[in-house]
């Protein structure tokens, strides 16, 4: 597995207390993350500091989960990256957020809210290996 600590890891989720859960697991991992409050902040953030690793919010202001993951995998096509982030969405327990529509999208996979260590743990080492 590659060093966890070397992954640059984004989180991106509008509510506050998830935002704390998020620092707080990974810090559990011994990893520190950035966050970004919406979708169009992601989006800004992953173009200046290509991410390894991003957990996207379904549901943000300004720009959603979705939203966000096409314009990231855009910008990643249009400037001919060989890097390519990994995307997990963060969904609520809602069907309509489920798989299919995530994997459409771009995302890589799709985890429920709220963070678990464990989960993330395995999350990690399926992409990370
Ligand atoms: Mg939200």
């Amino acid at each position: 597995m590659r060093e966890l600590k070397e992954l640059k890891i984004l989180v991106a989720e509008d509510n506050r207390i998830n935002q704390r859960i998020a620092i707080l697991t990974f810090k559990q991992l011994g990893v520190s993350i950035d966050i970004a409050s919406n979708g169009m902040e992601a989006l800004e953030m992953y173009r200046k500091k290509q991410y390894d690793l991003i957990l996207m919010d379904m549901q943000m202001p300004e720009m959603d989960g979705l939203e966000a993951t096409s314009e990231i995998r855009s910008f990643e096509q249009q400037s001919k990256m060989s890097h390519r982030a990994v995307i997990v969405a963060l969904t609520g327990s809602e069907p309509t957020e489920k798989r299919d529509v995530c994997l459409e999208a771009g995302m890589n996979d799709y985890m429920e809210k709220p963070i678990q260590e464990k989960l993330l743990r395995g999350l990690i080492a399926k992409f990370f290996n």
